[in-house]
């Protein structure tokens, strides 16, 4: 069913907590923790708990809580610091984008200067 734990997948996983993660964040629909392989100084992952494959699709499905992912996103920038200095939050969608693990994820970037376009 559309939104149920998916077996194979790693954020699942980390939610569940089968799968150890540094957790900065727990609400009722969302999930908080630190990337294993940061690309800036403070780069957290906010995903909903409920499984869906993509940012859009989570959206399309459950707007309320592509909602929650968002303002997650905006009170870990307050929480470290970043929303004196800037912020990106991104959602790669797609294998052609970069994106590796299909439960919707935002990634909290922030801590250096970051180039625009991002490349
Ligand atoms: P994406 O490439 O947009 O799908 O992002 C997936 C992110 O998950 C990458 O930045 C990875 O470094 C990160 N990642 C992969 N495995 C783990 C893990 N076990 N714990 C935390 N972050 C992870
Ligand atoms: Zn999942």
């Amino acid at each position: 069913m559309a939104g149920e734990p998916q077996a194979d997948c790693l954020f699942c996983k980390i939610v569940s907590g089968d799968v150890p993660a540094t957790v900065v964040h727990e609400s009722d629909t969302t999930y908080a923790f630190r990337d294993i392989n940061p690309q800036a100084p403070t780069h957290v992952l906010v995903v909903p708990k409920a499984h869906y494959p993509d940012a859009a699709s989570l959206a399309a499905a459950e707007p309320a809580f592509a909602a929650d992912v968002l303002r997650v996103a905006g009170e870990i920038a307050t929480a470290e610091g970043l929303d004196s200095t800037g912020f990106r939050i991104v959602f790669n969608t797609g294998a052609g984008a970069g994106q590796t693990v299909f439960h919707a994820h935002a990634h909290v970037l922030g801590g250096r200067g970051l180039q625009w376009p991002p490349g």
